[in-house]
């Protein structure tokens, strides 16, 4: 199993996995041209698409979703408050999933898990090829839980989330209230939420973490790397960062070489 991001921060999330040519987008905050194009220079066909699973109905995860599915006729995966926020529960494309309860799309298992976040019934996910490699994709929460935590032990490879700096965010251009709401239980994590998130799990499986939604005005990249190189144990310049408006290489997801 591999994956890549077609892209990430405020202005858009999208995220490919790709598991022996059929393939799973999670989310899609494109519109359908940008998502064809991106498609295009990750060299990856349209066609391996399976479905779409999608996290909640923020614009920045969902804006492209129905005009994609439509147009390639995939199915798209929700929780129920995220499809009744997106006003689609009759939409004929519709699959709906729960918290808890893994459901197989091709060759693989996805899990859903419920994060706090300042949506309707938000989920992320957990996915497993059928040969075992587990890949978490996890951004848009405000804090960690105990369940959370529990569901991403265990993973090969980590897509997550270090939305801000607490302290830029404080000094930045948002207003008050956005500020409370980011920075809050059910906003984003900060660098050091995620660098925690990475410690808890931790094992010596994970052998690779990618790092998204960082934004573009409340952090810089270097304070994400500064933050999360002791939790990865690597160099500040290792940290891989992932960028609004470019296709990120293809990660392997798979089990950590063991160094002596
Ligand atoms: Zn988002
Ligand atoms: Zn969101």
């Amino acid at each position: 199993m591999r994956y890549l991001s077609l892209g990430s921060g405020s202005r858009g999330n999208a995220t490919l996995v790709e598991y022996r040519s059929s393939a799973l987008l999670i989310d899609c905050g494109f519109s359908r041209r940008t998502l064809l194009q991106r498609l295009e220079q990750a060299g990856a066909s349209p066609g391996w698409l399976q479905g779409v699973l999608v996290t909640h109905e923020h614009a920045d995860h969902a804006k492209g979703i129905l005009t994609v599915c439509d147009h390639l006729q995939i199915p798209f995966y929700t929780s129920f408050g995220t499809a009744r926020k997106m006003d689609c529960l009759e939409h004929p494309l519709w699959r709906c999933i729960r918290s808890c309860e893994t459901v197989k799309i091709g060759s693989m298992k996805v899990l859903p898990v419920v994060v706090p976040h300042d949506a309707h019934e938000p989920l992320q996910f957990v996915i497993e090829s059928d040969d075992g490699h587990k890949l978490g994709i996890l951004s848009d929460l405000g804090s960690l839980t105990p369940h959370l935590v529990d569901a991403y032990r265990g993973c090969h490879a980590l897509q997550v989330e270090a939305n801000h700096d607490p302290v830029m965010l404080q000094n930045g251009p948002y207003p008050p209230s956005l500020k409370v709401r980011v920075a809050g239980d059910y906003g984003h994590l900060s660098n050091e939420q995620c660098a925690d998130f990475i410690r808890r799990v931790s094992w010596p499986g994970l052998s690779r973490v990618t790092v998204g939604h960082i934004s573009e005005k409340n952090n810089h990249p270097d304070l994400v790397a500064q933050a999360l190189s002791g939790a990865l144990q690597c160099q500040p310049e290792d940290v891989i960062l992932l960028e609004q408006d470019l296709v990120s290489d293809w990660y392997q997801v798979q089990v950590a070489s063991v160094t002596q």
